[in-house]
């Protein structure tokens, strides 16, 4: 089995056929997916989805830096309340984002400490993004992240951007990105990383893995992403499968699963 550990599958790009893309995903042994919240809507939509999906779908809860002038006070109440569902297993996504900054940096440093401190009142592990904003990103965390866990999403840097993140105890999470052919380095940093702090994820609708590169992204393409990392590290994907299955259940707290539930891999095709 393996787990998708960030897909937004709420959103409307899967209006038209939801159903059918959580089913396909199941169908090729993706057995369970963490879909994360971008602002209190999204989040709400994703606690519906897991109760919708129970055991196989599990979300976050967050507010992201591009949207983060709309976590206004009342906002923020709202997502502790919704935190609070069943079925929710991080606050996230939430981050820093200096390359687009469609939110001001000051707004997203303050969303980013609040939500530190509810994930931290709320004993939940926290999916940061974090783009063209790592050296801050890293000062939060040292300054304001005490007690914290959890992944670095969609993890794109060098060996010592991804040495900060684990020297702090957190995941890096694998997408698409580390599957593209000329991102050699990426490869490597994934190969280099502890096996026993890597996730992988699709980050669905966006960055496809080849062969769907430009086309929408779905949680059944982890596989191909998980088959790069497997391959750069000279394991079998079945390895690696389990592998990122049992780190994800750790840094989640994913109840058991039940074994009535066929969620054997089938390799991709
Ligand atoms: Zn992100
Ligand atoms: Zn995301």
């Amino acid at each position: 089995m393996l787990i998708d550990s960030h897909a937004h599958v709420q959103v409307r790009q899967f209006n038209s056929d939801r159903p059918e893309v959580i089913a396909a995903a199941f169908a090729e042994g993706i057995g369970r997916m963490i879909v994360p919240g971008i602002e209190v809507e999204s989040s709400r939509e994703a606690v519906a989805l897991a109760a919708a999906y129970p055991g196989r779908i599990f979300a976050g809860v967050g507010t992201h830096p591009h949207d983060a002038d709309t976590l206004t006070p009342d906002a923020l109440a709202a997502q502790r309340e919704l935190a609070g569902s069943p079925g929710v297993v991080a606050i996230g996504e939430i981050g820093l984002d200096y390359y687009r900054n469609l939110s001001p940096q000051d707004t997203q440093r303050g969303a980013l400490i609040s939500q530190f401190a509810l994930a931290r009142e709320l004993d939940l592990p926290v999916i940061l993004h974090n783009r063209d904003s790592h050296a801050d990103m890293i000062a939060h965390l040292r300054q304001h992240g005490a007690g914290l866990r959890g992944v670095f999403h969609c993890f794109i840097g060098d060996k010592s951007m991804a040495r900060d993140a684990l020297d702090l105890g957190f995941y890096l999470s694998f997408a698409g990105p580390v599957a593209f052919p000329r991102n050699t380095e990426l490869a490597e940093v994934a190969a280099w990383a502890p096996l026993d702090r890597i996730l992988v994820e699709t980050d669905s609708p966006y960055l496809a893995p080849p062969p769907f590169r430009g086309k929408r992204n779905e949680p059944r393409h982890v596989a191909l992403v998980a088959a790069r990392i497997a391959e750069a590290r000279g394991l079998t994907l079945d390895a690696l499968a389990d592998a990122t299955t049992r780190n994800a259940t750790a840094l989640f707290r994913l109840p058991p699963l039940d074994p009535q539930e066929d969620t054997s891999f089938h390799a991709p095709v």
